[in-house]
């Protein structure tokens, strides 16, 4: 095992870093911007380290201070935690070339199924269900027109680089389609240097279901099930929970298998998610895989018993995964909330500044992943989340009522947070059904609007 890991990130996932390397017996050194300094998860590692100023660019994104930072600490390992460099193969690259461990996939899994048409290749050998759609990024406008055709619209037009929801445009009939790939083309190029852009079926009223995988160096790889991810606002997951509700439990086995066998094939070692979005007839089509840890990987650690980030360290020091898929099985439910220094009155307006009050909820089956606290100024150069509340029951409806009483309890102030939202999604009656979509969020934020202005 290492006996010390250097940790690429800050907040939250710093802090869960933290608490699994101290576990396993590793030390952990930090690095950190100066707008993080004082951060409150700096005072739990060994060391930290100064890599420069607020901007990421300038910082937690600047390989060559990352690396200076694990050469002076003497650190074996680096852990990207998710955003920032994660799934950049040319960091695991410079990483590997510099003689650190990178914790997660080697350069050469994370190409093959980070470039999303690489791995719709790729999930069509292996039998993962993909979108009806081109074959390869598209070179000839009239060849998606007649793909399009065959399909029928609406389609899709993604940027095989794609992120962050950019270079997409739906179509709904030929000349959007011409115009649509025009555009995304464009914004692909400008947005990843890499204008590729290919044709998909497009999905109205879907489901976001996503299957947590994960695998070793010795050829061995298993899914930790699934997660129902429906709840976004533009593209931002708000809340997540495990296991997806009301899907049949063959399907289910079978789209989880198909995952695990495609990073199996792509000889993946680490924590990857297979996105899929999930129709009314339950027919899965997979979006793309994240490469690295998610945000909402505590829902799966809940109900599956399993500590994510400690068996992706022990993975990248060499071991074999401690269990097969018969040893993983369903216990419960659960759900997480994204706590987001946002005022959702306000169009979401971001709110950095001091937390004078922090009151956090407890009692059975309740966590907390949060790197905040009072007297925690949040910096206005990062994403909003402050925090991750994710509670665990033995069914849906409890741990929904369970979820509500510790948001309840959850005091944040004068910093505006999506607390007050959750409150309300959780009572939303399609949420309670189990039959919401990624639309729902939108379609009822857009009415509210409404209301309130009569
Ligand atoms: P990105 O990497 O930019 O996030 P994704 O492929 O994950 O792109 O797609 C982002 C979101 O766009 C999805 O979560 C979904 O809401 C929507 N989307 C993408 N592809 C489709 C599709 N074929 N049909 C319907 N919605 C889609």
């Amino acid at each position: 095992m290492f006996k010390r890991v250097l940790i690429a990130n800050r907040g939250e996932i710093a802090l869960r870093i933290i608490r699994a390397c101290r576990e396993l017996g590793i030390e952990a050194v930090c690095v950190y911007s100066s707008a993080d300094k004082g951060g409150p998860w700096l005072e739990q590692a060994d060391r930290a380290i100064c890599i420069g100023p607020g901007p990421s660019k300038e910082s937690y994104l600047k390989i060559e201070r990352i690396i200076a930072a694990a050469e002076v600490s003497h650190a074996e390992a680096i852990h990207p935690g998710y955003g920032f460099l994660s799934e950049n193969a040319h960091f695991a690259e410079v990483c590997r070339a510099s003689g650190f461990e990178f914790i997660g996939p080697s350069p050469e899994a994370m190409n093959a199924l980070g470039d999303k048409v690489n791995c719709k290749r790729l999930a069509r050998k292996t039998g993962t269900p993909v979108f009806p759609g081109t074959e390869d990024a598209i070179e000839d406008i009239e060849e998606a027109v007649k793909v399009a055709a065959e399909i029928q619209y609406p389609v899709i037009v993604k940027a095989r680089a794609g992120g962050g929801g950019r270079g997409m445009r739906v179509a709904r009939d030929e000349a959007e389609l011409r115009t649509g790939i025009e555009s995304a083309r464009q914004e692909a190029a400008a947005a990843f240097g890499d204008g590729g852009v290919y044709v998909e079926k497009f999905l109205e009223n879907a489901r976001h279901f996503e299957v947590q995988t994960i695998g070793d160096k010795h050829g061995h790889a298993v899914h930790l099930y699934e997660r129902d991810c429906s709840s976004q606002r533009r593209h931002q997951k708000l809340i997540e929970e495990a296991p997806a509700p009301g899907v049949d439990p063959k399907k289910r086995d079978r789209v989880c298998e198909s995952a695990a066998t495609l990073i199996r094939e792509a000889k993946y070692s680490g924590a990857a998610t297979v996105e899929f979005l999930m129709d009314r007839q339950q027919n899965f089509y997979m979006l793309e895989v994240n490469t690295r840890v998610q945000v909402e990987h505590p829902v799966t650690e809940m109900i599956t018993g399993v500590d994510i980030v400690k068996t992706g360290i022990r993975v990248a020091a060499g071991e074999e995964l401690p269990f097969t898929q018969k040893d993983i099985h369903i216990n419960g439910h659960a759900i997480e909330v994204r706590i987001n220094a946002e005022d959702p009155d306000r169009g979401f307006m971001p709110q950095a500044g001091l937390i004078e009050t922090y009151a956090a909820p407890g009692g059975p089956g309740v966590r907390i992943d949060s790197h905040a606290r009072a007297g925690y100024r949040i910096p206005p150069n990062y994403d909003s989340m402050i925090g991750k509340l994710i509670v665990h029951a033995p069914d849906r409806a409890t741990c929904i009522e369970r979820l509500k009483g510790a948001l309840r309890e959850f005091k944040i102030g004068p910093v505006k947070t999506t607390i007050p939202l959750h409150l309300k999604l959780l009572d939303h009656p399609d949420f309670r059904a189990g039959s919401h979509d990624i639309h729902y969020v939108e379609r009822w934020l857009k009415e509210i609007a409404v209301t309130a202005k009569v």
